[in-house]
């Protein structure tokens, strides 16, 4: 089976367009025939910019419970956090050494950051640590370190599969056929899930639905939904209507199709709102229970992290022997 691997980023506060667009796609990967997915929590990416030891720590659990409240089975994927690999950093550092630094200088997130500056007047490198700078080589070691074929990413992440790809062929090339090379799963069917005030749903807009708000939360978010001022009988576009592209986000074809009929029919916005609080509630109660239940006991997240950890070493610790080995640290 091809090996896909996906990196989650411990940002906790996840909204329903992070369920739809990254956690629903991903957990539909484990059905897939020929596909092996691998999952870890990439909390030491998040140090580049967390400062807060217990949010960090926290979120790294709520994210856990989120992926599994969804329905990802860790004892079928492997799912680990990424800090408990040691040796994805000390690949990382032998990485480092294979990476020229006119390489990351050409990173997107780095470049984007001298830029802001240099347009603010400021030094180029103003607010840059060496996490944030070498976090393309940190991706490198998480990808090349499991064998990995394809990494599923949005487009402003295919750069960092083809740095990592390049420093595999350094490597390569320079200690032999070691590393497997990955290439980048561009997904552009997922649907963009809008927000309150209809532009893109995202933390940065303020602008989200929790994804485990309790109901009467849920309700009185979807009924500040921003919407026109038609009356119920007016005939309306589907496409131009927020509250219709989340509810096309979660419901079945059939049920998409019937509400575009009524809509065109003409439909009050208030019994689109009902019938949007009814499916999400719906299909987030359960998950919203077993969320619930893990994080406000630990102990069987612990488990799981400590049984992903073993199991993910037991694939990394060889390799990484072999990778000494071909350096000349073992003979
Ligand atoms: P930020 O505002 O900090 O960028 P965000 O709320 O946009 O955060 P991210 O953390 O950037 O969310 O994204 C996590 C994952 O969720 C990504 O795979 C992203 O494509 C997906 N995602 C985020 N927002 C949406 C959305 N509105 N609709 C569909 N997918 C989304």
């Amino acid at each position: 089976g091809k090996i896909v691997l996906t990196g989650i980023k411990p940002t906790g506060d996840l909204h329903i367009g992070n369920y739809v667009g990254a956690i629903r796609p991903a957990i539909e990967l484990t059905q897939e025939p020929g596909v092996k997915p691998v999952y870890f929590i990439a909390d030491y990416h998040a140090l580049t910019t967390m400062r807060d030891p217990k949010e960090l720590h926290d979120r790294t659990y709520e994210i856990a419970a989120a992926w599994i409240a969804f329905g990802l089975d860790p004892d079928k994927v492997l799912f680990y956090r990424q800090s408990d690999i040691p040796e994805i950093f000390e690949l990382t550092w032998i990485l480092s050494c294979l990476a020229s630094k006119g390489l990351l200088n050409r990173a997107h997130a780095y470049k984007a950051k001298v830029e802001e500056n240099l347009k603010a007047g400021r030094d180029p490198d103003t607010g840059v640590n060496m996490g944030f700078f070498n976090y393309p080589v940190l991706m490198a070691a998480d990808i090349l370190l499991f064998k990995t074929d394809l990494v599923p990413v949005g487009k402003d992440q295919i750069q960092h599969v083809e740095i990592a790809r390049d420093i595999a062929e350094n490597f390569n090339r320079t200690y032999g056929e070691t590393f497997r090379l990955p290439e980048a799963l561009i997904d552009e069917a997922t649907a963009v899930i809008p927000g309150l005030d209809g532009r893109k749903m995202s933390k940065s807009y303020g602008n989200v639905i929790p994804l485990f708000s309790d109901e009467k939360t849920l309700k009185k978010l979807i009924f500040r939904i921003k919407t026109d001022s038609k009356p119920p009988e007016e005939p309306k576009d589907p496409e131009e209507s927020t509250l219709f592209h989340i509810y096309r986000g979660f419901a079945e074809k059939e049920e998409v199709e019937a509400l575009a009929r009524r809509y065109w029919e003409g439909i009050g916005y208030g019994e689109v709102k009902n019938m949007l609080f009814e499916l999400l509630n719906r299909k987030l109660v359960e998950p919203r229970r077993i969320y619930r239940e893990l994080i406000d006991d630990k102990a069987k997240l612990d488990k799981w992290l400590a049984e992903g950890a073993e199991k993910a070493r037991e694939i990394a610790r060889p390799f990484m022997n072999d990778i000494r080995k071909k350096i000349g640290r073992l003979l």
